[in-house]
């Protein structure tokens, strides 16, 4: 019996019939094969572009001999290290098929009809949807207007005027992408502790080791005194793995429990375990990256300034530029260039692009093609 689109539509969970899903990045090989070009670079998905580290590598490698196995499912020696790391139990650690996946299970374990979860306009682009698909309600705090905090950043007072009974998750990106803002330890550590019992704060450190600025918080340290704290990470950024999928949450063990209930088994595959475990101990992998970050996004601030055009501060690996018109022509005329960035209009930002800092060869050359577009 044929059946019309629309009345599947109508068999779609309410949440899930009006979900606009994530929009990535393009990738480089769709560019060239829709545009015929070749050496296309992307600064679209805050990619680390040394590429993976070495020990990560090795790593990987080695792990292939295995994958006829199905993975550990508990990640037995990445969440002990993890722990380690953290100076923390290991009953403390939820791994993720990316952090996305953890923000995903938050939602489900803490999130349904009836409930609510805050976050601020142009924060993070997975909350409203994992939000939305358990069919809870998203209340969106205004972010500064730039008299008390960086403008587009959190406005963690107006986020605190939104949480009522219902609500049971707040997230908070820290930075935050797209936008690259951040949160200083003294305002984060009030709102965390302003927050009522009935009430989870999932804090995003997705950019974590990026931040230089002395006053961004290590929020893992606060868990001890905060129980309904949950910190998310990834190796995606930083440690350069995007492409294994491999993040974690580290929270009381009580709902690390609860997020281990509806963890899909074996969600982090072997060869993501065995890299992410050795890209812990690359510290020289890890300090090249940043150096480059830092060296990196002074070359594009300064490019972007040069152009004329103006861009929010980044504690990440990206930086949001302001373009003044709808960026949708620019980005169009980079991709022209061969250079992909990321247009962030679903972000409610039509005027912006967010640019990932890349090798220096490939900053110039975006510097360059944005250049040529512009005029
Ligand atoms: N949080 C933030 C703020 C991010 O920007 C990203 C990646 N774009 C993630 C979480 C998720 O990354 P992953 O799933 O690769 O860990």
């Amino acid at each position: 019996m044929a059946q019309t689109d629309s009345h599947y539509q109508e068999l779609a969970v309410p949440g899930v019939r009006a979900l606009q899903p994530y929009q990535p990045g393009k990738p480089v090989a769709e560019l060239e094969r829709d545009y015929g070009i070749r050496n296309a670079i992307k600064l679209a998905s805050n990619e680390n572009p040394l590429g993976p580290g070495p020990l990560a590598i090795a790593a990987a490698q080695a792990a292939l001999g295995e994958i006829t196995r199905y993975p550990e499912s508990s990640g037995y020696r990445l969440t002990e290290r993890l722990a380690r790391k953290h100076a923390v139990s290991p009953a403390c650690i939820t791994l993720g098929n990316g952090s996305n996946d953890v923000l995903d299970m938050i939602a489900r374990v803490f999130l349904g009809p009836g409930s609510e979860a805050v976050f601020s306009r142009h924060a993070f682009a997975v909350y409203p949807i994992v939000v939305q698909a358990v069919g809870a309600t998203a209340r969106v705090a205004d972010p500064h207007d730039g008299t008390r905090g960086p403008v587009y950043g959190h406005d963690l007072a107006a986020m605190l005027a939104l949480v009522g009974k219902d609500t049971r998750v707040v997230f908070v990106a820290n930075p935050n992408n797209p936008t690259g803002t951040w949160l200083a330890a003294d305002e984060l550590r009030e709102f965390v502790g302003n927050l009522p019992e009935h009430v989870v704060v999932v804090v995003d450190e997705a950019y974590f080791e990026y931040v230089a600025q002395p006053e961004y918080p290590d929020t893992v340290q606060w868990l001890s005194d905060c129980p309904g704290l949950v910190v998310t990470r990834t190796f995606s950024k930083a440690y350069g793995l995007a492409g294994l999928r491999a993040g974690y949450a580290v929270s009381s063990p009580v709902v690390a429990e609860l997020l281990n209930r509806v963890r899909h088994p074996f969600n982090v595959n072997s060869i993501a375990q065995a890299a992410a475990l050795a890209a812990l101990d690359d510290t020289a992998y890890l300090e090249k990256t940043i150096r480059l970050n830092q060296e990196g996004m002074q070359q594009l601030v300064s490019g972007i300034s040069g152009l004329g055009l103006s861009w929010t501060d980044s504690a990440g690996n990206f930086v949001m530029i302001d373009s003044g018109r709808s960026a949708a022509g620019i980005y169009e005329g980079l991709l022209r260039e061969g250079v992909i960035v990321r247009p962030v209009a679903n972000y409610g930002l039509p005027q912006h692009l967010r640019v990932t800092v890349g090798l220096p060869e490939e900053n110039a050359r975006f510097l360059r093609a944005l250049e040529k577009v512009l005029a």
